[in-house]
């Protein structure tokens, strides 16, 4: 049985961050603009965007050691972690905002402040970290960062990670308080929940089959309601594909000429959760490593204290693997239905250039547990295999495609992919992910709707006032919002929580 359904200004497809950060604002910007969502799950933010699926690091640059590398002369390139910092500044201002207007509220139920620290082992790791550091405190973005290769400072610091370290490698770790622990599945929840307050029409348990254009330029959906079995037929005049790793397929059949000679390649992971208390309650901190050589960025180790159902917990991880699937919940033919005659030359190179990749991942899957207890006991000397569980994490699927550095190139990043006449926009990749959401969905907005930036932009700068502005060229106007943002969002006092 199928029925014709009328036609709706805005399609989103998921119901994860990044079309909840989309619904959330084109509400503020077109508030009469009608809008529905199709999500296969039973409810929002169940796959990548789900706290256990994800490591929750309000990613700004603070600690990820891959942000900044290392030029060929021996100084520190910061460009991408003043970006990725300027970035999540977005997503801090729009959350404030949302919680000014009393459109959310309860901000501690999903980001909380916690140290976020990097930590070298060995006197070249060392010599980098120090390096780092002078670069970084070139600008106002990073003020209050320390570094200590003291082992008396770093037992003050990381006690839990001191506790039984008995090699001779010089140590060394940087700590900046700024930081936080974004529960982005909380926040997913919190946004659908307004966005229904708002009279969005939010579907769960509707798969999006298929996507064609209509014969007017709007585009048509076919979806399955996955409970009764009925085929629904929905019509939009812009359809958002947010699928998370299920965009890829779906981008694929719009047809569009940006769609083509483009692949995805899944990444799988693994936490390791502390089921004692006791532990997790040595650890205050996100401490994060030094990817290991050949590994790919997504798979730096580190130790993170999380807030989940406010309540404090401690994991470790993510351990990289391979899965053809494309979403946790996806089928293991994900991968070899994504690969088309306008794609396939793409794979192929990419297949035959990340080889070592390949075999570094399925390595990764291979891990006993005794190997994983080995690189945590790196980061916790006398950790104990009875205190650590393991838990699956979301699966991340990065775009393969064609550059000026060759055919079939690996991509560690987002990239939304839109048609030239801005009816359907897609986001693919997963990094730096969920801390991005705002800064991307309003690259969404300027890609498909040019023609109202103009108007819009008031607005935009209301509830974003750093948007189109360089905080790093405006430092007053970067620490003011830094302050206004952690009053608002609860982030400059500790909050009570149970450990
Ligand atoms: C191991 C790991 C660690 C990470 N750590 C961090 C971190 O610390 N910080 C950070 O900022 N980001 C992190 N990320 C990235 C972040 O989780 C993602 O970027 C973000 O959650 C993606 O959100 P999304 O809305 O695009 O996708 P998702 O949350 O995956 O949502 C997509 C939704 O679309 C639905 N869907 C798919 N296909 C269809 C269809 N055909 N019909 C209907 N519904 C469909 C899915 O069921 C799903 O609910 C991490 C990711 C992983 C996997």
């Amino acid at each position: 049985m199928s029925s014709v359904q009328k036609k709706t200004d805005v399609i989103l497809i998921g119901a994860g961050i990044m079309s909840a950060t989309l619904g959330a604002l084109l509400k503020e910007l077109a508030p009469e603009w009608e809008i529905k969502v199709f999500e296969k799950l039973a409810d929002a933010g169940e796959e990548s965007s789900n706290e256990w699926n994800n490591a929750g690091t309000g990613h700004s640059a603070l600690c990820e050691l891959n942000y900044t590398s290392e030029r060929p002369d021996g100084t520190i390139d910061i460009s991408k972690a003043v970006k990725i910092n300027e970035q999540f500044q977005l997503s801090r201002q729009f959350w404030s905002y949302l919680v000014k207007s009393n459109l959310i509220q309860n901000p501690q139920e999903f980001i909380m402040p916690i140290p976020h620290m990097s930590f070298v082992e060995g006197e070249k790791n060392v010599t980098f970290l120090k390096k780092r550091l002078e670069a970084l405190s070139a600008t106002l973005l990073f003020q209050g960062m320390e570094f200590s290769s003291d082992p008396e400072k770093l037992k003050e610091w990381i006690p839990l990670m001191m506790e039984g370290r008995t090699s001779s490698e010089p140590i060394a770790a940087t700590k900046i308080d700024s930081g936080t622990d974004v529960n982005f599945g909380a926040l997913t929840r919190i946004l659908f929940n307004h966005l229904k307050r708002q009279n969005v029409h939010v579907n769960y348990k509707h798969s999006v089959e298929n996507i064609k254009r209509s014969s007017d330029g709007t585009w048509e959906l076919k979806v399955q309601d996955m409970e009764g079995g009925k085929i629904e037929y929905h019509t939009a005049s812009f359809v958002f594909i947010g699928g998370g790793g299920g965009s890829l397929p779906l981008l694929q059949k719009t047809g569009i000429p940006e769609s083509k000679q483009i692949g995805g390649f899944p990444v799988s992971g693994l936490f390791m959760v502390c089921n004692n208390p006791e532990v997790a309650a040595q650890h205050h901190a996100k401490v994060y490593g030094k990817a290991k050589v050949g590994a790919p960025p997504m798979s730096v180790p580190h130790l993170d204290t999380r807030y989940i159902n406010n309540k404090k917990s401690l994991l470790f991880g993510p351990f990289a693997g391979f899965s053809p699937k494309f979403l946790k919940t996806g089928s293991n033919l994900d991968l070899i239905k994504s690969v088309k005659p306008n794609n396939v030359l793409t794979m192929l190179a990419a297949g035959v250039k990340e080889m070592a990749l390949t075999k570094y991942l399925i390595g990764q899957v291979l891990l006993s547990n005794e190997k994983r207890m080995e690189e945590l006991r790196e980061f916790i000397p006398n950790a104990k295999a009875e205190d650590w569980d393991i838990v699956v994490a979301g699966q991340r699927v990065q775009v393969i495609k064609d550059t000026p550095a060759g055919k079939g190139t690996l991509q560690f990043g987002t990239e939304v992919v839109s048609s030239s006449d801005g009816s359907v926009a897609a986001l693919l990749g997963a990094s730096p992910g969920a801390s991005t959401a705002v800064h991307v969905m309003l690259e969404v907005l300027e890609k498909c709707f040019p023609q109202r930036m103009n108007e819009w932009e008031p607005k935009i700068k209301e509830m974003v006032p750093s948007y189109g502005v360089s905080l790093e060229a405006n430092p007053r106007l970067f620490q003011e919002l830094l302050h206004s943002t952690a009053e608002t969002l609860g982030l400059s006092k500790e909050q009570p929580v149970h450990s």
